[in-house]
């Protein structure tokens, strides 16, 4: 048999471990009511697939199948099912000879234990293993007293699942409607994808606009980095060039200074040297003169000696006569008296004279020490005021900003074009006025005055791209000028410290007239902060008022002063300062040159003086000697006057002390003559030194001055080297920062432009730029992402039209298996049904009619029948044992139509009246050979009709239990 047995343990009332054999074609089983036969067709659902608790009959859980226990018995924990099937005719799709399905369940746990041959399966095992056999959940295997009835009364589109089951077509319904699922998953990921893919393409369409706009860009990008960075190496060539011809130009000054340093220090030293040599020698002409003034005196004192002995000698050998000798005594007396007196008035005159001259000399020395004294501080003055204005002007050249992004457009203004500087820089007025103005403009002195609103775009762009501050920009095309209303200028003027308008303090060129007023056209000036206040309350602080000091009334009332440390632009003063300095340095200079020149005069006339002095001095010498002499002389004679009577017997002594004389005197005449001749040579010396020595200072002077033309010289080629250094070093920083370049780099990208031309280019290049407005660099990278997004999206929406095709074309196949085994079914149980029924009914015809012949796949069946002798064709209309015999005639025909392999009746008879059980039950003998049957049942005729009959008892315990019977027995035990 196909069913050999069941097994069950714990199952409902079957609470002790049963085994139900089945040997032959046709089992009863039968029993009282309520002892448990439905419980077993319940355990064959259950072991096949179904998990309905309702259609188990096993109240609100599936667990409600376990024994549950009575009164005597306790309950069990585990229910458990099996069934054992002989598969040696393959029936099922296994390579085992015998199948062994089984189900457990266990009290308190949710979870259904499956097992097929004692292996764990899934339930879902189960469901595909019985799919094909005929056997499933909705099968014709059983068919309970509920099926019968309910067949006439469901509608045609109920009826049709009895007749797909038939059909097989189950397993495609199933399959097909996996496959409808898969399909709507494909679907809506298909709508998923194409909404993806839309979203995609309004973004492919954005993102190609931009890409093109940001290839464009980068395109004129590359070029103007290709000029600049060409431009910037020529710039940076020809500013090392410049560096290296300052540098050597610097060099030759320097050396040049150095090698004038040095002529100056050794004529310096010549100089002192010389001057130390005229001093030596001036010391030794003076020690001549002494020894000169010495012999001369030595001499004088031996002639006087040589001339008295002459006298004596004369007087004793010439004249007795003491009158004569009186007389004679008394003419060489008075003689010698006026020569002394003459020669001493002429000495005091001398030395008059000597004093004089020594008076002149000192007066001039102390002229020399002090103007020498002044023409030093004056040289150290010089240089500090050459320092300052070197200074100055490197300040100028290079002034302090408070605001990085305002300096760095300043330092390339050329570059960026349409720049025509600061507004305080544009802007001039009166010192007095300075601070007044300063204020007034306030924060406006920083604006950077433009050409026209593209060029403070361009310069403003460039700040960003090289990340260097920020700056405010007052294009001159958009300046509007802003002034003063008449009502506010009349009450203005009525307040007597109110000066005027700021603007017409302050001098400009006509183009920059425009800013002028723009900034300052609006505000007064006023003289003092009282006046302010007053004309601010009568203008009804409608105005802002800038005192001269800089304290400010604002429109509103509103007031700012103090004192303010750092001048707001310190551009015009330290301008002005620079003419201070030029003018000073000027002055300075002629004033120098004027003291160098009166200090050579000095010079000279010192010298002069001195030789002069020198020799006056000798004179003076010279004269004190004579008058020495003379006194002598004048002082023997009064005494030889008064000696008259001397005697002369000492006339032989007097000869030899004469000839002694004449010979110390010869010698004394050899000194002085040798001392005369030394005297000369060392003036001659002397004269030789003052000269050298004048041409030394001329040539000092010579050095010192082109030294300070070359110091102010190497300072300017400094400050200019400082000048291309900066720039150098500023251009060699762009290439770096701009283009993340070195200089030997970009010298090997660089190409030959002409820098004019490239200003051209690089202005038309920048406008370009411009007008491409906000430029989303990204975008080509970005399209990449988005296209390659959108071509795997692409790619997927194929690959799921091709799936859902694929499912189309399944389901579609399915749909034709379906209809042509469904059909052929149809028209097979059709051809069996009028024999079946004829044979049920005796007599009478029947036909299965399609509601729907069109549709094939959903059309519902009805049964058009006409028992024998009767009009009645609806089905409704028939009584309930007719019903049931119309559906088991329906039935039968499946039967004949296609072999089932096992099929269990529960109570299926139970409406038909005794005759019509027979003739079912006779009916159904007739299947035994190609089906096996199970059949539940209360009617003998049934019983019958089968080859083995099981009874079902329930004692006390509420346990049911089974036990082959006879038919006898079998017959009791359903009374
Ligand atoms: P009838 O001839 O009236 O159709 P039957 O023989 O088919 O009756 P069943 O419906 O199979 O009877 O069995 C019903 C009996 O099984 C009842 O007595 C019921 O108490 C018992 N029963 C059902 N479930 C359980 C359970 N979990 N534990 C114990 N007994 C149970």
């Amino acid at each position: 048999m196909f069913l050999k047995r069941i097994e069950l343990s714990g199952f409902k009332s079957f609470a002790n471990k049963t085994v139900i054999s089945f040997d032959e074609p046709l089992t009863g089983i039968v029993g009282p009511n309520g002892c448990g036969k439905s419980n077993i067709t319940d355990a064959v659902r259950w072991v096949l697939g179904e998990q309905s608790a309702k259609s188990l009959r096993s109240g609100a859980s599936i667990s409600d199948i376990i024994f549950a226990g009575s009164q005597s018995r306790k309950p069990v924990n585990t229910a458990r099912a099996t069934l054992v099937f002989d598969n040696s005719q393959k029936i099922f799709d296994s390579p085992y000879d015998e199948i062994e399905i089984t189900r457990q369940i266990s009290r308190g746990s949710s979870e259904i234990s499956n097992f097929i041959n004692r292996t764990p399966c899934r339930l879902k095992d189960i469901q595909d293993l019985v799919m094909d056999t005929g056997l499933g959940r909705d099968s014709l295997s059983i068919i309970s007293q509920g099926n019968i009835s309910s067949f006439a009364d469901a509608k045609p589109e109920e009826r049709r699942l009895l007749f797909e089951e038939a059909a097989g077509v189950a397993k495609y319904k199933k399959r097909k409607k996996v496959s409808l699922s898969k399909l709507e998953a494909v679907k809506n990921n298909l709508e998923r994808v194409q909404d993806l893919l839309d979203a995609q393409t309004d973004q492919l369409e954005v993102l190609e606009k931009q890409a093109k706009k940001a290839e464009e860009y980068l395109a004129a990008k590359e070029e103007l980095s290709e000029i600049e960075i060409s431009v910037l190496v020529i710039r940076i060539q020809s500013a090392k060039e410049e560096e290296m011809t300052i540098r050597s130009s610097l060099e030759t000054m320097q050396i040049s200074q150095l090698d004038k340093s040095s002529q100056l220090e050794k004529a310096e030293a010549q100089s002192e040297i010389l001057t130390k040599r005229s001093l030596e020698l001036d010391g030794q002409i003076a020690s001549l003169q002494r020894e000169l003034s010495e012999c001369m005196a030595e001499a004088m004192k031996l002639q006087k000696q040589k001339a008295v002995l002459d006298e004596r000698r004369k007087i004793s050998l010439s004249s007795e006569d003491e009158q004569a000798r009186r007389q004679s005594l008394m003419e060489l007396f008075s003689e010698a008296a006026f020569e002394y007196e003459d020669r001493r008035d002429r000495l005091n005159k001398a030395s008059l004279e000597l004093k004089t001259k020594e008076d002149e000399i000192n007066r001039l020395q102390s002229r020399i020490h002090p103007a020498r004294e002044q023409r030093d501080r004056d040289m150290q003055d010089l240089h500090r005021l050459e320092n300052q204005l070197a200074g100055v002007e490197s300040r100028i050249a290079h002034p302090p900003f408070k605001n990085h992004g305002v300096e760095a457009v300043m330092n390339n203004k050329n570059r960026l074009g349409g720049i025509h500087g600061l507004v305080r820089d544009l802007l001039e007025c009166e010192d007095e006025y300075l601070p007044a103005i300063t204020t007034a403009l306030s924060g406006a002195a920083d604006q950077i005055v433009v050409s026209d609103e593209a060029s403070a775009r361009q310069a403003i762009n460039w700040l960003k791209r090289s990340q260097a501050g920020r700056a405010t920009f007052l294009p001159l095309t958009v300046c509007k000028p802003r002034v003063l209303a008449d009502w506010q200028k009349q009450t203005a003027s009525k307040v007597s410290g109110i000066l005027g308008s700021a603007d017409t303090f302050v001098q400009c060129q006509p183009e920059y007239e425009k800013v002028k007023t723009r900034l300052l056209g609006s505000i007064l000036i006023a003289r003092d902060l009282e006046s302010a206040n007053e004309a601010a309350r009568r203008l009804k602080q409608s105005v802002k008022i800038v005192t001269i000091g800089g304290d400010v009334v604002h429109a509103g009332g509103a007031m700012t002063g103090g004192y303010n440390k750092q001048p707001v632009n310190p551009i015009p003063a330290l301008k002005k300062e620079k003419i201070r300095l030029e003018e000073q340095i000027e002055a300075l200079q002629s004033n120098l040159e004027e003291q160098e020149s009166r200090l050579d005069e000095f010079d000279l006339q010192v010298e002069t003086l001195r030789a002069d002095l020198m020799q006056s001095r000798i004179e003076k010498e010279k004269l004190a000697n004579i008058v020495q002499v003379k006194k002598e002389k004048y002082d023997s004679l009064q005494l030889q006057i008064g000696q008259l009577d001397l005697s002369q017997a000492n006339g032989r002594q007097d000869l030899d002390h004469e000839n002694s004389l004449i010979a110390r005197l010869s010698a004394l005449h050899e000194k002085q003559d040798a001392a005369n001749a030394k005297m000369r040579r060392l003036q001659q010396e002397k004269e030789e030194a003052m000269n050298t020595n004048s041409e030394l200072t001329t040539k000092i002077r010579t050095l010192r001055h082109e030294i300070s033309q070359l110091s102010s010289s190497i300072q300017k080629k400094e400050l200019e080297l400082a000048r291309v250094e900066t720039r150098l070093e500023q251009d060699l920083n762009r290439l770096g920062a701009d283009y993340a370049l070195t200089f030997e780099a970009a010298s090997l990208r660089m190409k030959p432009v002409n820098v004019d031309e490239a200003e051209v280019q690089v202005r038309a290049l920048r406008k370009k730029m411009v007008a491409l407005g906000n430029v989303n660099l990204s975008a080509p990278e970005q399209l990449k992402e988005v296209q390659e997004k959108y071509d795997f999206l692409n790619g997927q929406k194929t690959e799921l039209e091709e799936a859902s095709r694929q499912i189309l074309e399944a389901v579609d196949e399915m749909d034709q298996t379906m209809i042509v085994q469904f059909e052929e079914m149809f028209n097979k149980i059709n051809g069996c049904l009028d024999e079946v029924f004829k044979a049920m009914f005796g007599g009478g015809r029947a036909r299965l009619v399609l509601c729907d012949p069109q549709d094939l796949l959903n059309t519902g069946v009805d049964v058009d029948v006409q028992p024998p002798g009767k009009a009645v064709k609806n089905l409704q209309t028939f009584s309930g044992g007719e019903k049931a015999l119309i559906a088991i005639s329906v039935l039968f025909a499946i039967l004949k139509a296609r072999t089932v392999p096992l099929c269990i009746f529960d109570e299926a008879e139970a409406a038909l009246d005794q005759a019509n059980v027979e003739r079912f039950a006779r009916y159904l003998s007739h299947f035994k050979e190609s089906s096996q049957f199970i059949t539940v049942t209360h009617r003998p005729g049934t019983m019958e009709q089968c080859d083995t009959l099981y009874g079902i008892t329930m004692q006390q315990d509420g346990v049911s239990q089974v036990l082959k019977v006879l038919l006898k027995d079998a017959r009791e035990m359903s009374q």
